[in-house]
């Protein structure tokens, strides 16, 4: 299938000839080379029958490539300039194509996934102010999303695939490593874009695994969270005030779960931590 580009301008083109700025504000830096954009929509490898829901679409870089190549496409953008134009330029495709004009942060998964009665791709070039957020809540959908593939800031891509005893090693390497499998696809360098960001980005894939650990997610969240909060401290202290049990219990659960009370956070795997909330659950008053 042909790719929509005619639809949508270059980023040069369109502020040549509407009025306005890209706003800082909802990070936007807009993807420039249609190569890279064809790239990154190829990594999402997308099928006639998915539904795929792209973050973001701005001028339509990768919703160019998107167009026509899945079952529906629907398309959240926050900025309500973006979206008058994208409804006028879309207008023609119908039922196919939908625009929501909403924050991204607030996307009714649910009821997505319920009309596609399938799980959803998502696909999207993220504003750099909320990749973080978004993440966890994809984490928090994760059984309504098949696959996605993301532009991150550099940065950022390399906290998704950190390991124990780095220093982009944190919150977000030890969730993503339990619940997905993420994948660093290539790098994506500032001049790309209109106007370049500071930095690098990197495109990353992921999947959520099938197996996951038998220990709620939330309850994850709060020690890992916990703990790094306070990353130069040991596991002892960072623990402590974040869970309902005395300095006792807390060191036998932590001895139970096979630590170290001295040990740092940044030197336990994934996997630890999910001893470490067992632990702690099976010694909670
Ligand atoms: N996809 C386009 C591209 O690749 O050129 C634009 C990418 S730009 C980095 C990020 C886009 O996300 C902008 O269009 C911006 O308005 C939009 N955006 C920012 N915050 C958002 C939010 N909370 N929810 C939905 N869209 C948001």
């Amino acid at each position: 299938m042909e790719p929509s580009v005619d639809l949508f301008p270059s980023p040069h083109e369109y502020f040549r000839n509407h009025p306005g700025r890209p706003r800082k504000r909802l990070g936007q830096h807009f993807l420039a080379q249609p190569k890279t954009a064809e790239k990154i929509v190829e990594a999402a490898a997308v099928k006639p029958h998915d539904v795929v829901v792209e973050v973001g679409p701005g001028l339509g870089a990768l919703t160019a490539h998107l167009v026509g190549r899945c079952a529906r496409l629907h398309l959240v953008e926050l900025d309500r300039d973006l979206v008058a134009f994208l409804a006028q330029r879309l207008a023609s495709l119908g039922e196919r194509v939908r625009l929501h004009a909403q924050d991204v942060l607030l996307f009714d998964w649910d009821h997505c996934v319920e009309e596609a009665g399938r799980p959803l791709v998502v696909v999207g070039n993220l504003p750099y102010n909320i990749s973080s957020p978004l993440i966890f809540r994809l984490l928090e959908n994760r059984r309504r999303i098949d696959r996605g593939v993301f532009m991150v800031q550099r940065e950022v891509g390399e906290r998704l695939t950190a390991g124990p005893g780095t220093k982009d090693y944190g919150v977000l390497s030890v969730l993503l490593s339990l619940y997905a499998s993420v994948e660093s696809l290539f790098t994506v360098g500032p001049k790309q874009f209109y106007p370049p960001p500071k930095v690098d980005s990197l495109v990353v894939r992921f999947s959520f695994l099938d197996r996951e650990p038998d220990v709620d997610l939330e309850d994850v969240r709060r020690v890992v969270n916990a703990v790094f909060q306070k990353r130069r401290k040991t596991l002892a202290n960072g623990l402590k005030g974040a869970v309902p049990m005395g300095g006792e219990a807390l060191r036998r659960a932590i001895l139970r779960a096979g630590l170290d009370p001295q040990d740092r956070p940044e030197r336990i795997p994934p996997a630890s931590f999910v001893d470490l909330v067992r632990a702690l659950k099976s010694e909670s008053p």
